[in-house]
């Protein structure tokens, strides 16, 4: 390996291994040689420029790019070769593995485990939260209240809920719908890489704070790591509002759709 930024990459993939911090990598920039931080960079081709408002022949300044944001690798599957779900070899396969998991105390309250919906090959993963009520009760993510919500979403870029993966965090309902806890976050968590590995998106929509930040393993506000493109395992990750908070908060939907253009964006690059 002779290219510098690859051996950066390298080093830093084995320093997060050590269990060193997440960082921010610059965009990759399609100029060779060019060094992250140069002013060049700054000045880069108007069609990474990734804003809502650009349409075609209407690319915006360079300033309206979201800025890279947290990258994540989780250990890949070398190290859990025999472990069954990096054994499961397809979407139903895991859901299988779903359906018999004891590993939190959340299956003990549950009716149904909800292991997510869509296409095998979906450009779009979208990741919430955890069941709710309804979700619970049918198996089936984001089919309440939130849930058409999303769906509206989707059809406004173009992307009927069939051809999205959706999914969550926690695959089985908290209870009275409090936040997922961290070892029950910490217990769900390989079915979502192992669900991301196998449909291999384009892009992720990670909606809310829980999704945001188990998917990127922060502690960071969901204000701050909204407006930065973050990767996980290298795929683009947006993060947006919650559907159910902008059902509490009208005024979050603007800011939304602002975030889900982005993501629209992505899908074809
Ligand atoms: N909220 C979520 O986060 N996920 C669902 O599936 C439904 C509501």
């Amino acid at each position: 390996m002779t290219d510098g930024r690859a051996l950066a990459i390298e080093y830093l993939k084995q320093q997060r291994l050590l269990g060193g911090d997440a960082v921010i990598l610059p965009p990759i920039s399609s100029t060779p040689g060019l060094r992250p931080g140069s002013d060049n960079l700054t000045t880069a081709p108007a069609t990474q420029v990734l804003t809502p408002d650009a349409g075609p022949g209407k690319t915006k300044p360079a300033t309206d790019t979201p800025s890279a944001g947290l990258s994540f690798d989780p250990p890949a599957e070398d190290l859990f070769a025999s472990d069954p779900i990096q054994r499961a070899a397809t979407l139903t396969d895991v859901a299988t593995l779903i359906a018999a998991c004891q590993k939190c105390k959340l299956c003990e309250g549950r009716i149904n485990t909800v292991p997510g919906e869509g296409s095998a090959t979906a450009r779009l993963v979208v990741i919430g939260e955890g069941p709710g009520r309804t979700e619970d009760e049918t198996g089936r993510p984001f089919v309440g209240r939130a849930g058409e919500l999303l769906t509206k979403i989707l059809e406004a870029i173009k992307l009927p809920r069939d051809q999205v993966f959706i999914c969550n965090i926690v695959k089985c309902r908290p209870p009275e719908n409090r936040l997922p806890q961290y070892d029950e976050i910490a217990a769900c968590l390989p079915f979502l890489y192992r669900q991301i590995e196998l449909v291999k998106p384009n892009v992720i929509l990670a909606m809310g704070g829980t999704a945001a930040q188990s998917l990127l393993n922060t502690k960071q506000s969901l204000g701050s790591l909204r407006n930065q493109i973050h990767r996980f395992r290298g795929i683009p990750v947006v993060v947006t509002y919650h559907p159910a908070a902008l059902l509490r908060n009208p005024h979050w939907k603007r800011p939304t759709w602002d975030d889900v253009r982005i993501a629209a964006r992505l899908l074809d690059d």
